[in-house]
């Protein structure tokens, strides 16, 4: 079943306020969120099509967990009531309650019943005794006194009331949330359509990598990671290949994406320049914004819309791209996707490094944690792949001035956390 199909995001929904030189990152993911609505259609899955989908209602149980009172352990059950002082003796009654094949009669007073794990506790019983803790004998059992009332039993609705609200929308669906659905009645469950992500690349010096290297040429290296950036976020990454720097091809392409795609990231040709393409095309024929946004690594973003698609136009360079990425890309890729607004979960941890950061922009050094300290990679150079492939996820600096000492607490947010 298909469900309504969401409104167009407006044309200015990438406008940035005028006359702010250097947008914050804050102030430019606050706009991000603000303006980003979700973009796929929804569809009622089986719980086994659902895992990973993002919930597209909130969920309510349609029958409490567990469903009726039952025996946590496997033993004998009695009532509470019939039990005396110093030794306990009980008569057991012929059967026994199974999970699945309950003990049909009421158990009198003064006798006990064998119980197994999970078994509804019959009628006359509230309490149960640990086989462990009984000596049996012929028709009879055997324990100390001092159990406690209800002992070894679960409670009706005691972990889900019935119609209490389980999984709210906008959640990602991980296995557990399976269970939990199952387990209070529910066979399939409403999500949104999985997030479709054209991927390009831009630049006359891209090869496909594997290709023949000539000496100008350098390899594409950001569509694979790209595309392993969007699936790991749970997305389906399409192909679009590369785009030489001429506006017509990537008119085209931009086209062709716009028809299959949910939204579209474009690497290289965001800034200004005159190969910068990606930035023109869409500003002359697009709805585009220039985001120049206080961030390092980080050149301007060009966000816009090509044909009603979002385009996240990313700089070429492999550093920014991927940053620009996580920081930017993924939170408003979540929110097209129906996610909630996503804040990736930092930790502060000591610095191993020194380091000074200017003031008036957010820095992002790709790092990683060993013997519980925070280590950058040893060069800045924003074209470094190997220090995005050494490093496991990003120290984050203030857009204040900051000095950084060995043994000083900085922010460090797993690559895995992002995503
Ligand atoms: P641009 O943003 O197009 O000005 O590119 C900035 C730098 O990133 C240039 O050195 C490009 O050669 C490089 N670059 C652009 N796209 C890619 C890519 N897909 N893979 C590797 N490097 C790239
Ligand atoms: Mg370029």
């Amino acid at each position: 079943m298909t469900g309504l199909e969401p409104p167009p995001l407006r044309d200015d929904c990438f406008a940035l306020p005028a006359g702010v030189d250097w947008t914050p990152v804050d102030s430019a993911l606050s706009l991000l969120k603000s303006r980003l609505a979700p973009v796929a259609n929804t569809a009622t899955l089986p719980l086994g099509d659902a895992h990973g989908r993002v919930l597209a209602e909130n969920v309510a149980a349609k029958r409490a967990n567990p469903p009726l009172p039952n025996s946590a352990v496997d033993g004998y059950g009695f009532a509470h009531d019939s039990l005396t002082g110093g030794i306990q003796r009980l008569a057991l009654v012929e059967g026994r309650a199974a999970a699945g094949n309950s003990f049909r009669d009421r158990v009198p007073a003064g006798h006990a019943v064998r119980i197994l794990t999970g078994a509804s506790l019959p009628e006359g019983v509230d309490t149960v005794v640990l086989q462990e803790d009984v000596t049996p004998g012929h028709g009879e059992i055997a324990f100390r006194s001092g159990i406690r009332k209800s002992a070894n039993t679960r409670k009706a609705g005691e972990d889900v009331a019935c119609g209490e609200t389980i999984l709210k929308s906008g959640r990602i669906v991980m296995p557990a949330d399976l269970a939990l659905a199952a387990a209070t009645g529910h066979g399939e469950i409403n999500v949104y359509e999985q997030l479709r992500v054209a991927i390009m690349s831009t630049g006359d010096e891209l090869e496909e990598p594997g290709g023949n290297l000539s000496s100008d040429r350098i390899f594409d290296a950001n569509r694979p990671m790209l595309s392993g950036l969007v699936s790991r976020s749970g997305y389906m990454p399409i192909d679009m290949g590369r785009v030489p720097d001429d506006r017509n091809l990537l008119r085209r392409r931009l086209d062709e994406a716009a028809g299959k795609a949910h939204a579209i990231i474009t690497s290289g040709g965001a800034s200004a320049g005159d190969e910068d393409h990606v930035s023109a095309l869409l500003n002359d024929e697009g709805a585009m914004t220039q985001w120049r946004i206080a961030i390092k690594p980080g050149r301007p973003l060009a966000l816009g819309l090509w044909k009603g698609i979002p385009v996240f136009g990313l700089p070429g360079n492999p550093v920014a791209a991927l940053v620009c990425t996580l920081i930017f890309a993924r939170p408003a890729l979540g929110l097209l996707a129906g996610q909630n607004w996503f804040e990736p979960q930092g930790y502060m941890l000591p610095a191993g490094f020194a380091k000074s950061s200017k003031r008036g922009r957010r820095e992002f050094l790709r790092a990683r944690v060993r013997n519980g300290h925070v280590e950058a990679f040893k060069s800045e150079g924003s074209g470094r792949i190997s220090g995005l492939s050494w490093a496991e996820g990003l120290a984050e600096l203030p857009d204040e001035a900051f000095e950084v000492h060995p043994g000083m607490m900085v922010r460090y947010i797993p690559f895995a956390n992002f995503l």
